[in-house]
């Protein structure tokens, strides 16, 4: 697309106050790696209607859309991406009914575990310690010790390009392991119903305490990374794999495979996406040579 059409883009948003919106937002703000270069557009729209205007009137015009999070499972490329990036992050809905809570796409994952354990609800303590917010772990089926969101979701609201919003039930969203319909498809998730069982506060809470101090003893929290970068393959850990493989500590330009958990790749300060990517070929040729075993990525990549 030509300048003088985004710049009509962005009149059209400024004129149908959609929300705040940036020009070539630097993606590595917006992603827990801190890497990848600028999106033409970012908007945040303020409510579902403006998210139905802004993607019906994108299309019309050609552009491009992305969806985003909480940038915790993305590597972004470093020449950016010419898209209109809608940013997930203003569609905060809780709203709960006995064992049931209604929550909107940009909602904290960590936000929404915590409110439950405050009603005595369980069920949702698995996800304290991952850093997406509600809408990400409904496409990626984000899970952690044994529990993930297919377990609790009982359907979820999309909106498609023309605006137009449905309701998709459990069984229609083809969930397994790190796996969804939703993850091949360009519907935009507003929100989801979750369904949770009666527990008891403090045995959640101390299961979350537990949870968190492992991910602080295992995972280099302490540097920006995109979480898992490959899925568990069956029969192995990903990361057991790329130690045994002799990977742990390498490092392409500032990007790092951590020394402390070989399935994390770290920024070790002003990383390029495309080292990440140098690092992650060659975990997978290596694993593949060594062993049989073909590494999936778990991250997704724009480019
Ligand atoms: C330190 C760390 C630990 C992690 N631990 C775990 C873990 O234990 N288990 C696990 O499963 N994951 C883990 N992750 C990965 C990540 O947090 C999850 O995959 C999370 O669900 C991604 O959510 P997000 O909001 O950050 O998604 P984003 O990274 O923003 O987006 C991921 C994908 O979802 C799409 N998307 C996001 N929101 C929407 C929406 N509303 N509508 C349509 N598409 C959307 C994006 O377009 C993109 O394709 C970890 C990450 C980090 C950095």
């Amino acid at each position: 697309m030509q300048q003088r059409e985004w710049r009509q883009i962005e009149d059209w948003i400024e004129k149908q106050q959609i929300g705040r919106w940036q020009a070539e937002a630097s993606m590595a703000e917006f992603t827990s790696w801190r890497i990848g270069g600028p999106a033409r557009l970012m908007v945040w729209p303020e409510t579902e209607e403006k998210c139905a205007a802004l993607l019906q009137y994108c299309s019309e015009q050609g552009a491009a859309l992305r969806f985003l999070g909480s940038g915790t499972n993305l590597l972004v490329a470093d020449e950016g991406v010419e898209a209109v990036v809608v940013h997930t992050g203003t569609l905060r809905r809780m709203e709960w009914s006995d064992k049931e809570v209604l929550a909107g796409a940009g909602l904290p994952l960590a936000q929404l575990s915590r409110a439950a354990a405050d009603r005595s609800l369980k069920g949702l303590e698995f996800a304290i310690g991952i850093p997406g917010s509600l809408g990400g772990a409904l496409v990626m089926n984000a899970g952690a010790y044994d529990g993930q969101m297919s377990d609790l979701v009982l359907e979820v609201r999309v909106m498609d390009k023309t605006g137009q919003t449905r309701v998709l039930t459990e069984q229609e969203l083809g969930y397994s392991y790190r796996e969804s319909r939703l993850k091949h498809t360009d519907l935009l998730i507003l929100s989801g119903r979750l369904q949770l069982k009666a527990g008891n506060q403090e045995e959640s809470l101390a299961l979350m305490k537990e949870y968190l101090e492992a991910r602080r003893q295992k995972q280099p929290l302490e540097l920006p990374n995109g979480g898992s970068v490959f899925r568990n393959p069956s029969g192995g850990g990903a990361g057991r794999y790329i130690e045994q493989a002799g990977l742990k500590g390498l490092q392409i330009g500032k990007a790092q495979i951590s020394p402390k958990h070989a399935n994390f790749i770290v920024n070790l300060g002003g990383a390029k996406a495309a080292e990440v990517r140098a690092l992650m070929d060659r975990a997978q040729k290596e694993v593949a040579e060594k062993f049989g075993v073909i590494l999936e990525s778990e991250v997704i990549c724009w480019r």
